[in-house]
Formats: C-alpha cells, sequence, structure tokens
C-alpha cells in the first residue's frame, strides 16, 4: 500500500516536474557573451513559473509561456516553456540537459 502510494505520487511528481520545463535560448551569434553561452540550451526544472524569478531577479514574463531572463542590459535571451520531459535528464534540480 506505502509503496503504491509512492508510485503515485512519484507519477505525480514527474509530471509536474515534465509540466514545468523552461529551456533557456541564447541568440548564440558574436555579440552574445559568455554568460548567456553558458546558460544556451539550459533546461530548467521549476515548480511555479514565478521561481524563475528567483534564478533571474531583472527577468520579466511576456504571457504564460516566455519568459525573459535580462541576464544584464540589453540581454536578448529568451526562456521557452517545454511541454514534455521527452530525451531529458534531471542532472540536479533545477538543471535537466538533452540526452
Ligand atoms: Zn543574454
Amino acid at each position: 500500500m506505502i509503496v503504491e502510494v509512492l508510485e503515485v505520487w512519484e507519477a505525480a511528481e514527474r509530471l509536474l516536474r515534465e509540466y514545468m520545463l523552461w529551456r533557456y535560448k541564447a541568440v548564440g551569434d558574436d555579440r552574445t557573451c559568455p554568460e548567456c553561452s553558458g546558460w544556451n540550451g539550459q533546461v530548467l526544472s521549476v515548480e511555479r513559473s514565478d521561481e524563475l524569478r528567483g534564478l533571474f531577479p531583472y527577468g520579466e514574463f511576456a504571457g504564460a509561456a516566455v519568459f525573459y531572463p535580462r541576464l544584464h542590459p540589453h540581454c536578448r535571451c529568451v526562456v521557452k516553456r517545454v511541454y514534455s520531459g521527452e530525451g531529458l535528464t534531471l542532472t540536479g534540480n533545477p538543471f535537466w540537459q538533452e540526452t
């Protein structure tokens, strides 16, 4: 019984995590700074979308699925919601990596 409850809980948690995945996308041209390049392609898992603000204090939302992290002035990066965790591996909270 306890095992079943745990399994359901884990499945629910997995679903929740998959639902709250965000992928960092830097522009990737020669004006992109090393910090933004380092974030490029990282997939973040958060429990609530407003947690993105904890990671990027100057960031702002542009809709439910788009977030501008504003790592620095004139930052052109965007963080977009990803709807499936397929092909992604959790590498330690809150980072996922494409596999
Ligand atoms: Zn940037």
